[in-house]
């Protein structure tokens, strides 16, 4: 075994599974359609892989919707509600609800930006191996001919510590049951040929594993690497070194060990471990998760230096994790310049990037082709250290000059001077920045950017939409009002679309979950904002009423979060030059007459390390970032944030040090109990807990508002509250949203009357 991926993106360079799905989900089309797509995408896919020259290809890391939801239906671990079906109506009914069923729940693949459907198991439930998908897979990628395969599966370490109790217990306990499975799928496996490799991922590995987490690896593996002679078996870790993992898995019998050296660079330090105990190692050292070429010569250097400590006959060249994290292919971008496209690698390109690094670190010949992507390789790079694009003098004097690091008052001064000036009554209600996003203003948007319609009437189109959600506000009786957000396809892509040092793909689409794929901009060079943002907007917005408008911005470290960030210099960094750009725009705004100004961190969370020694770091930068994009308002300019969750627990004193004088959160479905940490924590800032969740087309009844405002006020004085609802509402129709604000705004008249 020479050159391996961990896996391969699944979705198709034209998202033609998107679109087979979407289609047979919508009626149009049968399944077998389905089928016959995905046939032909696994095909496609193994045959770039071979072609490029990969030794082992994987085979089981396609998936029709999620990997983890193969797994539930691996193990026969089928909520109660869905047992009544079969084959697709059963599998998509739990990816995605049915008119009788729920869906399962869908939360995000560690650090990253997928979306994992989360089993739901019980102490009850028999489980029951269906090993259908994975035989079929390997028998298909027999016939098409692969020679060396490997079969992916998710561990069942991983697959219980992502998984939920419905009773709430420790999914661990289920171990004991889940295991027996796993075994029989192997024995199983082992009937397919005289030797068959299985990569079983546990990035769970990489987190900071509890004694007792710890103490399941050894009897799982010894299991399992021992079921059948001809059964090899790999495990594979990644986003995160796994040391303490590792050092358990060397004393299984298990034949190799998948270990990430890009993120997890901390895995240097235990190569003699792995060294001593004899088994393979497959380092990661082609970035799986990131869309920039590798440094080849690094890389080489890299594996020399780790085949000083293990047997280079035993290091295997691969990719870091997963290729499903990076968009498909470089082949369909026509409009990026060819010198930001030459930095640039997707997960197709990836593949020549491990094949030559292989072949240059075990001294094998290049072919011609090879030989010119190297020479264009070390070209690309040595361009990217000096480009005029990428490096900008002034953004870079900029950040090592003196920074102002914080609003010169404190919020206790600021708050005073708030309430003076705006004057807003107890509980005032706003709402968190979108209106409905209607086929009209989308098509206007559409229209003005491939030229169809003129800027003027652009401008129009939008002014006019701003003007109703005014008129709609006023009438509606909202104190503090927003424009709705028309001109912003999203949030992130709003801004970066007008920052200097991003640029955008046309098909770099990456899968976010099930047929769902998101486009993240690239940030490619230092970070700089030309001229406004949102000024015009704001100032147009503002002249149409009397009432307070919000100004609305979306913070550094959400920006950072939904892009791909240039990894030749600190995420940090980056995001700092981006907070600067922000501070201008704030700077404007007020100085425009904006004076109540909010900047989202939606994805503020989402940033967190795995690794808890990590956390720190992170939250330094997070927090001083935000303090800087913040820092020019006066007192009396009132800073709002937004997040989009309500599990503040563990971060309440870093979010309260972000300083903002009123934040806005989702707690709309869990009542007042994840209020609760902001009293007990003596939260001095105000605060807008979501009075009802926006996720549905549900209209909230004004009793039901009234019950929430009330739960809330029995946690948080009414000095403190603000009342909104849980998130923006351009998803929502304005059939919802008219009579759940007016019901919002009438409920919180009730509570203030009393
Ligand atoms: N201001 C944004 C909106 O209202 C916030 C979106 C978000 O929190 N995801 O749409
Ligand atoms: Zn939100």
């Amino acid at each position: 075994m020479s050159s391996f991926v961990i896996g391969f993106p699944r979705i198709g360079e034209k998202r033609e599974l998107k679109f087979a799905l979407e289609s047979y989900w919508s009626g149009k089309s049968d399944f077998s359609e389905v089928e016959k797509v995905a046939k032909e995408l696994k095909q496609r896919h193994w045959g770039y892989q071979r072609d490029a020259g990969v030794d082992v290809i994987s085979v089981n890391d396609f998936s029709l919707y999620d990997n983890m939801l193969d797994t539930a239906i691996m193990l026969g671990a089928i909520p109660a509600r869905f047992r009544d079906l079969k084959d697709e109506n059963l599998y998509f009914s739990m990816a995605r609800g049915n008119k009788d069923a729920v869906a399962m729940e869908m939360t995000k693949w560690f650090n990253t930006n997928y979306h994992y459907i989360v089993p739901e198991l019980t102490t009850n439930d028999s489980y029951k191996l269906n090993a259908t998908k994975i035989i079929n897979e390997y028998k298909e990628a027999k016939e098409f001919g692969l020679e060396k395969i490997k079969i992916n599966i998710i561990g069942p370490v991983t697959f219980l510590a992502l998984s939920k109790r419905v009773d709430r217990g420790d999914t661990f306990e289920l171990l004991g049951k889940i295991l027996p499975i796993y075994e029989e799928l192997l024995s199983e496996l082992s009937k397919l040929d005289d030797k068959v490799i299985v990569q079983i991922d546990e990035p769970y590995f990489v987190k900071d594993l509890e004694p007792k987490e710890l103490s399941l690896i050894k009897p799982t593996y010894d299991k399992l690497a021992t079921l059948a002679d001809n059964v090899k078996v790999i495990v594979a870790t990644y986003f995160e070194h796994a040391r303490e993992a590792v050092k358990v898995l060397v004393n299984t019998p298990i034949i190799g060990i998948g270990l990430d050296f890009v993120h997890g660079r901390d895995n240097l330090e235990i190569l003699d471990i792995v060294a001593k105990s004899g088994k393979k190692l497959f380092a990661g050292v082609v970035d799986g998760r990131n869309i920039w070429i590798n440094n080849i010569e690094k890389s080489v250097e890299l594996l020399n230096d780790i085949a000083k400590t293990v047997d280079k006959e035993n290091v295997c060249v691969g990719s870091s994790c997963s290729l499903l994290h990076s968009p498909f292919t470089l082949e369909y971008e026509e409009k990026l310049s060819s010198e930001i496209k030459s930095w640039l690698s997707f997960a197709k390109e990836k593949l020549q990037e491990i094949v030559i690094i292989e072949k240059l670190f075990r001294g094998k010949d290049l072919n011609d082709a090879q030989k010119a992507l190297l020479e264009a390789n070390k070209e690309a790079n040595e361009t990217r250290k000096t480009a005029e694009i990428i490096h900008d003098k002034a953004v870079q004097a900029r950040i090592n000059g003196d920074i102002k690091l914080e609003r010169d008052d404190k919020f206790e001064d600021r708050i005073k001077e708030q309430h003076a000036r705006f004057n807003y009554p107890t509980l005032p209600t706003t709402t968190i920045g979108s209106f409905p996003q209607t086929p009209e203003v989308r098509k206007a948007r559409r229209d003005f950017k491939k030229g169809e319609i003129s800027q003027e009437e652009y401008e129009n189109a939008m002014k006019a939409y701003i003007d109703d959600c005014i008129a709609f506000q006023e009438e509606a009786d909202i104190d503090i009002l927003v424009h709705g957000e028309p001109e912003r396809n999203d949030m992130v892509e709003y801004f970066g679309e007008q920052l200097k040092g991003y640029a955008f793909t046309q098909n770099g689409w990456v899968q976010s979950y099930g047929s769902r794929c998101v486009k993240p901009p690239i940030i490619y060079g230092d970070v700089s904002r030309p001229k406004p943002m949102t000024v015009d907007w704001m100032t147009y917005a503002q002249s149409k009423t009397n009432r307070v408008m919000k100004g609305m911005l979306t913070g550094p470290v959400t920006i950072l979060n939904w892009s791909f960030v240039r990894d030749d210099i600190e995420r940090s960094e980056v995001s700092k030059q981006i907070a600067l750009a922000i501070a201008d725009e704030v700077n404007d705004l007020q100085n425009a007459g904006i004076k109540m100004i909010q900047v989202d961190e939606a994805a503020f969370k989402e940033g967190y390390p795995l690794r808890t020694s990590k956390i720190p770091t992170y939250e330094a930068w997070a927090v001083r970032d935000f303090k800087i994009c913040v820092a020019p308002a006066v007192a009396d300019t009132q800073i709002h944030t937004h997040m989009c969750y309500s599990e503040f627990n563990e971060i309440i004193k870093t979010i309260e040090a972000m300083d903002a004088d009123v934040i806005s959160i989702e707690t709309a479905r869990s009542g007042n109990e994840l209020l609760k940490i902001f009293a007990k924590s003596g939260y001095k800032q105000e605060v807008g807990p979501g009075v009802y969740d926006i996720h549905s087309p549900r209209v909230p009844s004004v009793e039901e508002i009234v019950e929430q405002i009330e739960k809330l006020l029995e946690v948080l004085p009414k000095e403190q509250l603000w009342i909104n609802p849980d998130c923006g509402l351009k998803t929502r129709k304005w059939e919802e949203v008219k009579p759940s604000l007016k019901n919002m705004v009438e409920a919180v008249k009730i509570v203030r009357a009393k």
